[in-house]
């Protein structure tokens, strides 16, 4: 069973790289960022809470997070696996799937970390664009889609991200290491850690990350 945890720093490839293997392995992609922002855009309570907080990079408290994902999880699609993107991001996350997973059969069965460089991160956020309405990610200049400002996957309009700027990254790469960096650890004790280099290229990336999960979802 491929019940996935995609995790790395803010900018590393993990929406770009959720996107392939969803489409590969026929997952249903669970981004808990993409879950406040659609909150966000609809004004629901959770994303009241969760406006300002996001705007300036910081995480969403735990309890929050962790009721959105013990719901989204319990849904009947995903029975057969699924992958999670951006989530857990603290070692309370982790805890409480470890306990949610087994009890409702769906247990974690690997985690896939991409590692990026600082400067290649920061590169990566200043110029990247995102598709408010699939998810998919490009950049100004080195992922750039087939008709400037529209998305290749689904035709939305591109945007950039309101915490896609210098302040806010400071504070998701200083909550990154301080918070989500010691899930790295965690999940090598528990023999579920794989570890990707994200700059040998998106579609090299995208190889290695295949092989890996063809060979687990045997
Ligand atoms: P992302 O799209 O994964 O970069 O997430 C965007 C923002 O949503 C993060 O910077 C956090 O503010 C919030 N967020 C997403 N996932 C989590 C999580 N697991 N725990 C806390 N906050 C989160």
């Amino acid at each position: 069973m491929l019940n996935i945890i995609l995790m790395g720093p803010p900018g590393a490839g993990k929406g770009t790289q959720a996107t392939a293997i969803v489409d590969a392995f026929h997952l249903p992609h669970i981004s808990t960022g993409d879950m406040f922002r659609e909150a966000i855009a609809q004004g629901t309570p959770v994303g009241l809470k969760a406006k300002e907080i996001i705007a300036a990079g910081n995480l969403v408290p735990d309890e929050i997070t962790i009721e959105l994902v013990k719901e989204r999880l319990s849904r009947p699609d995903c029975e057969h696996g699924y992958l999670l993107d951006g989530f857990p991001r603290t070692i309370p996350q982790a805890e409480a799937l470890d306990k949610l997973g087994p009890e409702i059969g769906r247990p974690v069965s690997l985690v896939i970390d991409i590692t990026v460089p600082e400067e290649e991160l920061i590169r990566r956020i200043a110029g990247r664009r995102v598709c408010p309405s699939c998810g998919a990610s490009y950049h100004v200049d080195s992922m750039k889609p087939a008709v400037e400002g529209i998305c290749d996957r689904c035709g939305h309009e591109l945007i950039q991200r309101k915490d896609d700027n210098a302040e806010s990254f400071a504070v998701r790469l200083q909550n990154y290491y301080a918070s989500t960096q010691p899930l790295v650890d965690y999940y090598k004790e528990q023999g579920l850690y794989h570890c990707f280099d994200g700059m040998v290229g998106k579609a090299n990336l995208e190889k290695a990350i295949n092989a890996l999960l063809e060979e687990q979802g045997q």
